[in-house]
């Protein structure tokens, strides 16, 4: 006997009573199979709460073909003698949210499939959004194909219609045949009765999870991320209000660029492809001005160096440099030049390669945006970015890592970084 399940019938019906014949072990043995979603297929179960009366209701946990826990603990006054019937209540906001995710999954993958015969080998299924791992790398122009063919599908408001077949046969249960050479993927081989789930002229496929009825309920996507075989989107809910950003923010841009709407991804796309020029631009002045400000360091304390000696913000004897008032701090310690800085108007990648050739002994600490530090050190300089590290990790560094000659962390608040070093030097005699 096929018996099709409650949501396979009707996927909006979230009322059940249930009746409880055996408690055991804090598990509820109920009389019939359970009239919810259990997982699989990369879903998550349906959640659900367990309704006794007006007052008393219990979430339920670890949901199973005829049995279930509950998350509270339930008290003397709630026990009930056995057996005893209950209301069960299905989340029905979130049951649409991974219909949504999961029925667009569908689509997706029916596309790409008969597109560009690239299979999905998993899906991953949130409420609202979907991540596919295909077996072959798609493009970007591929996945402006698969945009256009999901939002022709949704449009046409196609019927999604299930039905059971018994295995090894080509007829569902009600005696009408099926062309099991159009299922895509696997059948499943352990399962006695197999559903399928058919969008006319786009998808045949067995699945036995929770399914919209129509295509339109998917109400939108929007695709997030394309990483060579893994693509990411978002529907329902989820896509409209990424929709809805987009809209504020290209209206701020026709306000603030004054161009017609239109022109506005014309206008970003330009500017996205001349950002690589600008980058190198950034990159081989902020790589100079660094070196030069190290030069002037170098030039002014280099010939006799005493441990004492100390520069302080806006003391270099360059006036073009004084003028600029830069946010920069610089002490000598042994033979290590000590450098404190903000890194706002440098990127990572100039900070770290800066130092790395830099013939004078020296340690960069940069502040990169509040409460967020990073430190390179170069050769023999008297203390290393790692033992940096470790010295904040013991005084506020919430969290931090990287190599010997260079870090990254957080602290919880800006620190004298003066004094931590004056600490891990005193430690060093
Ligand atoms: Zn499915």
């Amino acid at each position: 006997m096929c018996i099709p399940k409650p949501y396979w019938i009707d996927p909006d019906l979230s009322d059940f009573e249930i009746e409880i014949i055996k408690v055991e072990n804090g598990s509820f043995f109920t009389k019939e199979s359970l009239p919810m979603f259990l997982g699989g297929g990369g879903q998550p179960p349906d959640e659900a709460i367990l309704i006794l009366d007006s007052k008393t209701s219990f979430t339920v946990k670890n949901p199973l073909e005829y049995s279930f826990k509950l998350k509270e603990k339930v008290q003397k006054e709630d026990q009930l003698s056995l057996p005893f019937k209950g209301k069960l209540e299905i989340n029905l906001n979130l049951r649409r949210a991974y219909m949504r995710a999961h029925t667009s999954q569908h689509v997706v993958s029916a596309i790409i499939k008969k597109n560009f015969d690239i299979d999905t080998s998993k899906a991953v299924l949130e409420d609202d959004e979907s991540k596919l791992i295909l077996n072959k790398k798609l493009s970007i122009n591929q996945l402006n194909l698969v945009l256009t063919e999901f939002y022709r599908i949704m449009n046409q408001d196609l019927d999604i219609k299930t039905r059971v077949i018994k295995k090894g046969q080509n007829k569902d249960i009600n005696g009408n045949s099926v062309d099991l050479g159009l299922i895509r993927g696997d059948i499943p081989s352990k399962e006695e009765c197999i559903r399928l789930v058919e969008i006319d002229g786009v998808d045949l496929n067995t699945c036995g999870g929770t399914h919209l009825l129509k295509t339109s309920e998917a109400l939108s996507i929007v695709f997030t991320e394309l990483k060579k075989d893994i693509i990411t989107f978002k529907v329902g809910y989820k896509a409209i209000q990424i929709m809805k950003d987009n809209q504020e923010f290209h209206v701020n841009l026709i306000n603030k660029l004054t161009l017609p709407y239109k022109k506005i991804s014309e206008r970003t796309l330009e500017i996205v492809n001349s950002y690589p020029k600008i980058q190198k631009l950034n990159f081989d002045l902020s790589k100079t001005f660094l070196k030069s400000i190290l030069f002037l360091i170098k030039e002014n304390f280099s010939k006799e160096v005493s441990p004492d000696f100390e520069i302080k913000q806006g003391s270099f004897t360059d006036e073009p440099l004084k003028k600029q008032n830069l946010p920069i701090e610089a002490k000598i310690y042994g033979k290590t030049l000590i450098i404190l800085m903000k890194l706002s108007f440098m990127n990572r990648a100039t900070f770290i390669s800066s130092i790395i050739d830099f013939s004078f002994p020296t340690v960069l600490i940069a502040e990169i945006e509040k409460k967020n530090l990073i430190c390179q050190s170069n050769k023999e300089t008297i203390f290393s970015a790692k033992e940096f590290l470790d010295k904040l990790v013991k005084r506020s560094c919430v969290k931090g890592g990287g190599s010997d000659k260079q870090i990254q962390c957080s602290i919880k608040e800006v620190e004298n970084v003066f004094g931590i070093i004056k600490s891990i030097l005193e430690n060093k005699n």
